[in-house]
Order: structure tokens, then C-alpha cells, then sequence
């Protein structure tokens, strides 16, 4: 509720709690004022919590997201660099609501403001919903095949925060940045190659190998990467609601062998 989910941190938590989830995370984008509610809600259920984040960073052309886990969330500088890293948002999706206008669509800012639960977060996401809802697409998919993103109509490329300064923001604040679903970008094996060098070199530690994100095989690609550059290995469903998001919480299946799981290293950090 406070970036693009549907539900609220107390929703969330007894959805992960019924389907069996151990240690939690919730992680908004580029925002961490649902924490203390979502720890709380943790602890409620008996399960373990981490604090989580998810800040959208470019590098070489593209959005990485980059996951922070067990910070601490009063940090002055995350929550700076957090609130530098939204600011750019409400210019952007003015942007994106010109052009969708050139093809026809019109009123798409209003429209996706509608779905904004916090003002400094209008994402993509929202205009996805308002697309659906006004019978333009069928599915949010199916709006992501043909708007919003690069050479479709509603693109608006931005500048977000850098990998050192993300990375930096969440090991300052005594956590543990991961890169997020790496399957997802489109790098050249060279670029890829770039991503993890430079994300350990600025103290990087962590990787998502099974997210709802990835195919089973990339399971095993990024396994091998965790395993390669010596990362430890994440496991988050990325769930955003109930009707948009293909993975329930919860329901992944296990890391595979041989990997660090990052709960292992944050053991100490777990609420
Ligand atoms: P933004 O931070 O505004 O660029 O929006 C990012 C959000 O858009 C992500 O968290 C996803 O929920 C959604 N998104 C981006 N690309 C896709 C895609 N190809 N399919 C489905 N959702 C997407
Ligand atoms: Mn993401």
C-alpha cells in the first residue's frame, strides 16, 4: 500500500503466515515506511521479519532493482537516499500520460492516480491498472507487452539512483543489498558480467535466484552465478496482489543445493 501492492502490510502477513512462510520481508519500492507495520504484523502471525526495500537503480541503460534486507529503517541516509530516489516519479508520469495520449488514451495521469495509495510512488504499475480498468488491455501483462516499456508507447526512461548509491544506503544502515530477479534484464553477457563485479565491488552480498520472476532453469543460471561470484541466495515471490501476480506468497519452491540463503547470514538482523 505504500508503492504499488494492493494489500496492506497486515493483509500481506496473514497471507504469508497461512501459506507457511518462516521469515518474512516486505519490500516497497524505494520506500520504507511500511515496516514497522509489517513487523509487527510478523510477530503477530509468529513469523520471523526482515526489514526490506526494493530501490530502482540504472545501470548501463536499464532498471536494475536492488533489494535491501535487515536495515535499519530509521537510517538517515537510506531514508534520503530513498526520498531522492522517489522524487523524480510525479514528473515522469506526467511524461508517460502525454504520450499515451498522443495514441489516444487520454486522462491516463488521473486515471493512475486513482490507484495511488502514496503520492510519491505513482510507478508503472498504476498506469497498468488504469489501462485494465478502462478496457484498453485485458490483463497487466498484456499492458506491458504493448505500453510502458522501451519502444512502446508510455516509456519514459528516468534516471534513478546509481549501484554504488544504493548499495551504499543499505550496507550504511547495516543491511544486506541483493540484486533482484537478474533474469529479467536485458544484458549482454558483458553488462551482466559488469552488474555483479561492480554490485560485490561496492559491498554487494546477496542475489534473488528463486523469485516469481524466474523460470525454473534460471533457478539454476543464477545459482551458479550466486555460487560464481559468491553471493548468498534469495527467495522472494515479488507478489503485488492477488489478480495481478502469477506467484502466491509463499508457494516457491526451495532453494537449490548448495548456496548461502541470505537468512542464514542475517540471522542475527531477523525480528
Ligand atoms: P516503475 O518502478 O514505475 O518503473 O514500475 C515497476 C513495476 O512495474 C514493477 O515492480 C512491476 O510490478 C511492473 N512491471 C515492470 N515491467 C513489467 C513486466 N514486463 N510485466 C509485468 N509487470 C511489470
Ligand atoms: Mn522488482
Amino acid at each position: 500500500m505504500v508503492s504499488d501492492g494492493t494489500l496492506t502490510p497486515e493483509e500481506l502477513a496473514e497471507r504469508a503466515s497461512a501459506n507457511g512462510v518462516q521469515i518474512w520481508a516486505l519490500t516497497d519500492h524505494d520506500e520504507v515506511s511500511g515496516q514497522a507495520r509489517a513487523a509487527t504484523a510478523a510477530k503477530a502471525h509468529g513469523m520471523g521479519y526482515l526489514t526490506g526495500t526494493e530501490i530502482s537503480v540504472s545501470f548501463a541503460g536499464q532498471t536494475v532493482h536492488i533489494v535491501g534486507l535487515g536495515f535499519d529503517p530509521e537510517n538517515a541516509a537510506l531514508r534520503q537516499g530513498l526520498r531522492q530516489t522517489r522524487g523524480g516519479r510525479g514528473q515522469r508520469a506526467m511524461e508517460m500520460s502525454e504520450q499515451l495520449a498522443r495514441v489516444g488514451i487520454r486522462g491516463a495521469y488521473e486515471g493512475a492516480l486513482k490507484f495511488v495509495g502514496n503520492p510519491e510512488l505513482i510507478s508503472r504499475t498504476h498506469f497498468a491498472r488504469f489501462l485494465v480498468e478502462s478496457g484498453v488491455c485485458r490483463e497487466t501483462n498484456e499492458v506491458f507487452r504493448k505500453f510502458l516499456t522501451e519502444g512502446k508507447p508510455g516509456y519514459v526512461p528516468h534516471r534513478w539512483a546509481s549501484l554504488r548509491d544504493a548499495v551504499t544506503w543499505i550496507t550504511g544502515a547495516g543491511g544486506m543489498a541483493v540484486i533482484a530477479h537478474p533474469a529479467r534484464y536485458k544484458f549482454s553477457p558483458n553488462e551482466e558480467f559488469a552488474l555483479f563485479s561492480e554490485f560485490k565491488a561496492h559491498g554487494g552480498l546477496g542475489v534473488e535466484v528463486v523469485t516469481g520472476s524466474h523460470s525454473a532453469a534460471e533457478y539454476l543460471t543464477y545459482a551458479d552465478t550466486a555460487r560464481e561470484f559468491g553471493l548468498a541466495a534469495s527467495r522472494g515471490s515479488d507478489f503485488h496482489s492477488p489478480n495481478e501476480s502469477h506467484t502466491e506468497l509463499g508457494t516457491l519452491p526451495p532453494l537449490p543445493q548448495n548456496l548461502v540463503p541470505v537468512w542464514d547470514t542475517l540471522a542475527s538482523r531477523i525480528q
